[in-house]
């Protein structure tokens, strides 16, 4: 229905306030990720197609904008973030155009499986932010976690998206979803950050299933999250996770466990940041010790190391 095809504003960790787009009717996709939160993909497709008139969906966000703009509401982003593939609209780029004409500010979220395309590259380069899915780079474990159309080729993709990334002018990130015994093994990750380290994004997102899946998967070790993340900081400007808390990595309440527990829901601390955060909040060691006992945070070990991080939503106590 055309009522439902722009929606929000939602407030979004990535994104600020976002006006969100549906402009691809449920579900269809590329892929059908054993993780989707959608569920399975009703109709897998690959070549893209006009599914709404671009003007229906300009005219819609026009009046939601107008709408919050009246009611003092900020819109950070329009964001396509549809019920399956935004690039398997064939009138995306169209879209894009109308909507930067709104005066704001436009974000993708892909999963990049067509940006071998010269059309669908075309398209999203008008796009100001863009989320590209990066799961996997070897040819197994991306057809276990992401189930591609059966013509669908890795190695095509991951040269379309750097392809893609020499020619975007925007702020391009990536989007890795952990998922345990099918691609959190430390050769895997460290192969998906060495591709990433090629492709530059400003910013590299570690994110696990926080929503229920499509299929049964398990989520994995708060070890496994912290050592991804420090492989990925090696090779990568900024990285963060994305783990279905909404918190502001730079609060600064006055409270300090509120402050360790939305900077650590983000990034893990080291033990010698935390010690200087203590320091400077004029609070000592049992500040951290409590939110450990009351299951808040989680302390791990990586290379003699030790980190601090929020404990994530649903794991249970060791
Ligand atoms: S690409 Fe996105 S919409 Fe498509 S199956 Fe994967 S998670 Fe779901």
């Amino acid at each position: 229905m055309a009522s439902s095809i722009v929606y929000g504003p939602v407030p979004s960790r990535r994104l600020g306030r976002s006006l969100g787009i549906n402009n691809v009717p449920p579900k269809i996709c590329s892929y059908s990720c054993i993780y989707c939160q959608l569920g399975k993909t009703l109709r897998m497709e690959v070549e893209p197609r006009p599914l709404y008139k671009a003007a229906k969906i300009a005219e819609q966000a026009k009046a939601k904008l107008k709408r919050a703009r009246e009611k003092g509401e900020r819109v950070d982003y329009v964001t396509f973030v549809p019920d399956g593939e935004p690039t398997l609209d064939a009138n995306l780029g169209e879209e894009i155009g109308m909507l930067n004409g709104l005066g704001v500010r436009v974000a993708v979220i892909t999963n990049g499986s067509l940006l071998w395309r010269e059309d669908v590259r075309q398209n999203l380069l008008k796009a100001d932010w863009l989320s590209l899915k990066v799961d996997a780079v070897n040819e197994e474990t991306w057809r276990r976690i992401n189930q591609p159309h059966t013509s669908l080729k890795l190695e095509t993709i991951l040269q379309g998206m750097l392809k893609f990334a020499q020619m975007f002018e925007g702020e391009l990130t990536t989007e890795t979803m952990l998922v345990r015994d099918v691609n959190d093994d430390l050769g895997e990750i460290k192969r998906i950050a060495e591709f990433l380290a090629v492709l530059k994004p400003a910013r590299g997102y570690i994110a696990i299933p926080t929503r229920p899946p499509a299929e049964q998967v398990e989520p994995v070790k708060e070890q496994t999250i912290n050592a991804a993340y420090q492989i990925f900081t090696e090779r990568l400007s900024r990285v963060e996770y994305l783990i279905g808390y909404e918190g502001n990595a730079f609060a600064c309440t006055g409270n300090a466990q509120e402050d360790l527990l939305s900077i650590t829901a983000v990034h893990p601390m080291r033990e010698d940041a935390v010690a200087e955060f203590l320091e400077n909040a004029r609070t000592d060691w049992g500040t951290v010790r409590e939110l450990i006992d009351n299951g808040n945070l989680v302390e791990l070990e990586y290379q003699g190391k030790k980190f601090y991080m929020r404990r994530l939503p649903g794991y249970s106590l060791p």
